[in-house]
């Protein structure tokens, strides 16, 4: 066993909460150890760079790069360099091949009018109502189907579920009430990204919190248990996995919810109270899968992406991110999570070419992410509020509240009334926490 007994703040995962969290807390002179369980920082940040080029398997974009999104102003501190995405909407196809241009306009301007026509009639709903998004979205009068055959309405109805890709969760799931809650606060509209990939973000946040000389990083160390300690003053003991127990001052669990939710009770000590312990079972966790898909041959037509195909279990995005060497870059929805990469492989290509004459080459390269089945996440990110009863926002402000008198405290996507779901969320839930616990700090 070891002991550590002058650490101001121990900070439970180095995903860009976290990292967030220990950059500031280390910047105003905190004395910081943050213990992450896997072999790597960044957590949902994952850039896989075993193709010779970066793909994200979890987050890529910053959306709302002209809308204030703050990675940004990260990026410019530490010299990364971005760019904005060009805003194309890219081929919409089906496993017929792709639509007609003037079909696929037609469907993407009867799906903004179903939105605002929800949002129109959410916006006198009460909380009490338990109508989903795809009670109104899909009701047969809904302005998706508008001037549509009967042929062309399955396409529309695909088309919709484009926001589950996002959400995680199906259309029917999903409280229409708060489905537009955060829209008019979240960084939304323009794409982009950061050259080289989010890792260049977490690498930058960590090797300019250990430059303070206040912080240290560990790896493989599996937090157990955090227990709250009173020996005359007030502090927290951390125990981890492989037999180490840390004392200090105050704790900042940035563990996704996907996790809180299978945690043995006694893993926080005293138990997390029953207010919480509600939020965390009634906030649900989405799914999306990501996948590299690496070819010896260019098979598609570069300026005709990026591809949605529509398939009956949610769209399937294609983003070509490489033409040398040929490399695609694949979010499989909810609804295809789990499938072999080599399945979706066929399902895009036979969307995407039907009619070409040439045969489509097998990916040479596959990598996968495995968010829904990894045991430190349990998921993509928390979901929009789900239809059922007594659920609300509410209750990410509750899983971001402190405890043991603010030495506890919890921040990541899922604690960010605002930004759930997001990096935003996760970078600003560390900044606000560090900002906190740094001052609660100051006054004892
Ligand atoms: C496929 C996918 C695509 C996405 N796309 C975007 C996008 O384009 N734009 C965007 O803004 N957002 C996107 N997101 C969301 C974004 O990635 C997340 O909101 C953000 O990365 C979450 O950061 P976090 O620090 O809250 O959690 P995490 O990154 O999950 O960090 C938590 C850390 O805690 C560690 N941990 C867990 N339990 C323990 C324990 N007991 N002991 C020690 N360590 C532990 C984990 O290993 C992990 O490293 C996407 C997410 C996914 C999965």
């Amino acid at each position: 066993m070891s002991t550590t007994k002058n650490t101001d703040v121990f900070i439970i995962g180095a995903g860009l909460s976290g990292l967030s969290a220990a950059y500031n807390l280390s910047k105003a002179g905190k004395s910081v150890l943050v213990l992450e369980a896997r072999d790597r920082i960044g957590g949902r940040a994952w850039t896989d760079s075993s193709f010779g080029l970066p793909v994200e398997l979890g987050c890529m974009a910053i959306h709302g790069y002209k809308e204030g999104n703050p990675v940004l102003g990260y990026a410019k501190a530490f010299g990364l360099e971005t760019k904005l995405l060009p805003a194309s909407p890219g081929t919409l196809a089906s496993a017929d091949g792709p639509l007609e241009p003037a079909l696929s306009a037609k469907l993407r301007v009867n799906l903004n009018a179903a939105r605002a026509n929800m949002n129109k009639i959410i916006s006198h709903s009460s909380a009490s109502d338990t109508s989903s998004a795809a009670d109104i979205l899909l009701a047969p009068s809904s302005p998706l189907y508008t001037g549509l055959s009967d042929s062309e309405k399955p396409k529309a109805t695909a088309l919709a579920r484009s926001l589950e890709i996002g959400w995680g969760i199906f259309l029917e799931d999903t409280a229409a009430h708060w489905s537009a809650w955060a829209s008019g606060v979240a960084f939304a509209g323009s794409d982009g990204v950061i050259i080289g990939g989010y890792v260049k973000l977490a690498d930058s946040l960590r090797s300019s919190a250990e430059q303070t000389g206040n912080a240290s990083f560990m790896l493989h160390s599996r937090v157990s248990k955090i227990i709250q300690t009173d020996d005359g003053i007030k502090g927290v003991q951390i125990q981890t996995s492989d037999g180490q127990t840390y004392f200090g001052r105050a704790a900042l669990s940035t563990i996704p919810l996907g996790v809180l939710k299978t945690l043995p009770k006694d893993f926080f000590t005293p138990p997390l109270p029953a207010r919480k312990t509600s939020a965390i079972s009634r906030t649900a966790v989405g799914v999306l899968e990501k996948l590299g898909l690496l070819y010896d041959s260019l098979w598609w037509d570069p300026p005709a992406g990026p591809f949605s195909v529509l398939h009956e279990s949610g769209v399937i995005l294609v983003i070509p991110i490489s033409s040398s060497p040929p490399c695609l870059h694949i979010l499989v929805p909810h609804g295809l999570a789990g499938k072999p990469a080599t399945e979706i492989h066929d399902i895009v290509a036979r969307a995407i070419t039907t009619g070409s004459p040439n045969p489509v080459p097998q990916p040479i390269k596959i990598i996968s992410s495995r968010w829904k089945d990894d045991e430190l996440s349990y998921g993509a990110t928390s979901s929009p509020i789900t239809v059922g009863e007594g659920r609300s926002p509410l209750d990410f402000a509750e899983l971001a509240r402190p405890l043991w008198g603010g030495l506890l405290g919890f921040s990541g996507e899922a604690t960010e009334l605002d930004h759930r779901g997001s990096v935003p969320g996760a970078i600003l839930s560390g900044e606000r926490e560090a900002r906190r616990i740094g001052a609660l700090l100051d006054a004892v």
